[in-house]
């Protein structure tokens, strides 16, 4: 069975021999879920935050979810640059947080991360899912979640060749809940297609879903009690009609 957490560090070990700042392309399925992998990636890439989600619903659940992303990387990009000491300087490359010790965070300071918000257009996904009823009624984790995946990694991967981004990712695999083998199949699949690379990944590792929640309360983000469509929004309040 592969190790995608360690797939992924060995492709971060080969970028120390590479010149200049690589980019990534991240698809973010929520701020919660982002402030984790932000904090780990954002020290090896300069990084473009793509909250591309069409899935969500209704459009005031989205807009809040989008607004709490644009707040989240911005204020990771201000603190990054408070507690930034002496670029150039390899022994202050440190993090400093708040009632912690100073960190050691590699050879790399920290990089400016962006952020782009796709307008709300729910119709990408429910074309797909209306087209089939199975695909309505599947529990979470079922068929319309790989449907779901798929419109997102694809999403990304034509912003990442259209952008020219050395890789792309998400940080769909966070959630203990999501199936990480399946969704880095799928954003294999899709970077083939597009003729671009996917980073692997499985961020729950290393106590990676952990570090989310500390860190999403840290930043008062707000976490959503279901996971985006209207069908798990049912599934979760027990209506199922
Ligand atoms: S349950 Fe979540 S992953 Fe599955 S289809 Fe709905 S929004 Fe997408």
């Amino acid at each position: 069975m592969r190790n995608y957490q360690l797939e992924m560090e060995s492709y971060l070990e080969q970028l120390r021999s590479r010149d200049g700042v690589p980019t990534l392309l991240l698809h973010s399925c929520c701020a919660p879920c982002s402030s984790y992998v932000l904090d780990y990636l954002a020290k090896f890439f300069r990084i473009m935050v793509d909250y591309y989600n069409p899935n969500i619903f209704p459009q005031a659940e989205y807009e809040r979810r989008a607004g709490e992303q644009v707040r989240l990387v911005g204020e990771m990009n201000a603190r990054a640059k408070r507690n930034t000491v002496g670029a150039g300087d390899v022994d202050a490359k440190y993090e400093r947080r708040a009632g912690e010790q100073v960190r050691l965070v590699g050879e790399m300071n920290l990089n400016e991360v962006s952020v782009r918000v796709a307008d709300y257009g729910p119709g990408a996904f429910l074309d797909l899912v209306n087209q089939n009823q199975e695909l309505e009624i599947a529990p979470e984790g079922g068929a319309r979640c790989a449907v779901c995946f798929r419109l997102r990694l694809e999403h990304a991967a034509r912003a990442a060749k259209e952008g020219g981004y050395g890789c792309f990712t998400t940080t769909l695999t966070v959630s203990p809940h999501k199936n990480a083998p399946l969704i880095n199949e799928i954003g294999e699949e899709v970077a083939r297609e597009y003729g671009v690379t996917f980073l692997p990944c499985d961020f729950k590792k290393k106590d990676g879903y952990k570090r989310s929640l500390e860190l999403s309360k840290e930043y008062g983000l707000y976490r959503q009690v279901y996971c985006g469509c209207e069908y798990s929004m049912r599934e979760r309040s027990g209506d199922k009609a």
